[in-house]
């Protein structure tokens, strides 16, 4: 029986299950995402599984993947992906957009996401760093009640719906600035964004970047925020006004504040962010570590391979 040759892009999880999921018909070669190599193992491919979007798959690649039927995205974006060639050749470019349950119950952002805000209201990072020097003096880190606070959430969507519900769990009134949501459920409350960013405890960005959200939250709004407010960003660096946050921290009008993403990642030897959160400890930042999990990866490299093997049956 002829086995398809199958080409694997991305973390050694999702190369396990790939395999799990494809072995009876298929060999599974784990490439490593550097141009030359992806290139030279997809002359010979039926597939590919693409689980690391690092590598883009130009119109010389496709040109010379002469046996190629299917990419296979383990992601929602297939930008790196030259469609029109791929279209041109009949090469099918799959990617787990339409999955929207499997999409829903991937957690792992929406977790650090709250994690941090745990973080900033505890003094964790502080605290943690403090007990490691041999300090064991509590009342340097009060922290705060999230139980009857209230948290502002801008973007309303996949991870801002995780973030209400752990909110609610805590106690927490939840009020959103989402214009583009038609309607909310009634746990929640609908906010203007400065009314959000005056009266929350705590504020949290779920919004992709785009022309109309990029320095959304500007240094102007960050001024009026609540006094002693969290922030909390993982979204993408360009939505929050650097200098703004900068300004809030130092004054302490913004009590602490939680990123994983930054402006001018991954570049961020020059960033005042990353300068600030070495000295000091209301500033937690995290290397964009937020949908990265293993869980997660297994759970979409099973359903791209999935998608292989439906394309292999057809
Ligand atoms: P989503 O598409 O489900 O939700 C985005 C929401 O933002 C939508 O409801 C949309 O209506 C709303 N929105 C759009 N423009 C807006 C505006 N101007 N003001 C207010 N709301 C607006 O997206 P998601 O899956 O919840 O992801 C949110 C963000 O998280 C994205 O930027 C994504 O890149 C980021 N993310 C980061 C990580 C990480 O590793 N840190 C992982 C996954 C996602």
């Amino acid at each position: 029986k002829k086995k398809y040759n199958v080409v694997y892009l991305g973390a050694v999880e999702g190369f396990e299950v790939v395999t799990s999921v494809l072995n009876d018909c298929c060999d599974v070669t784990h490439v490593e995402a550097v141009v030359d190599k992806v290139a030279s193992s997809l002359m010979e491919a039926d597939a590919l599984v693409d689980a690391s979007m690092k590598v883009k798959i130009t119109n010389s690649i496709l040109e010379q993947a002469g046996n190629l039927k299917i990419v296979s995205c383990a992601t929602t974006g297939s930008d790196h992906i030259s469609r029109e060639k791929a279209l041109e050749r009949g090469i099918k470019i799959s990617t787990l957009k339409e999955d929207k349950e499997l999409l829903q119950n991937l957690t792992p952002a929406a977790e650090l996401s709250w994690a941090l805000l745990m973080a900033c209201a505890r003094k964790l990072s502080g605290a943690y760093e403090h007990v490691k020097r041999g300090g064991w003096v509590r009342e340097e880190f009060p922290g705060v009640m999230l139980n009857g606070k209230q948290l502002g959430l801008v973007g309303f969507g996949r991870i801002g719906g995780w973030m209400s519900k752990y909110a609610k769990a805590f106690g927490m009134k939840v009020i959103v600035y989402d214009p583009y949501v038609s309607s909310l459920p009634e746990s929640v409350e609908a906010a203007n964004l400065e009314d959000l960013f005056a009266n929350s405890d705590f504020i949290s960005i779920h919004v992709h970047l785009t022309e109309d959200t990029r320095d959304l939250v500007s240094s102007k709004l960050l001024s009026s925020i609540k006094k002693g407010a969290v922030l909390i960003n993982t979204s993408r660096g360009d939505i929050v006004s650097q200098e703004g946050l900068l300004m809030g921290l130092k004054s302490g009008r913004i009590s602490a504040a939680g990123l994983d993403v930054l402006q001018g990642e991954p570049d961020i030897d020059q960033s005042p962010l990353v300068q600030y959160c070495r000295e000091n400890s209301n500033l937690i930042i995290t290397p964009h570590i937020g949908g990265f999990s293993p869980d997660a990866v297994t759970l979409v490299c099973k359903r791209a391979a999935e998608k292989v093997k439906k394309c292999f049956s057809e």
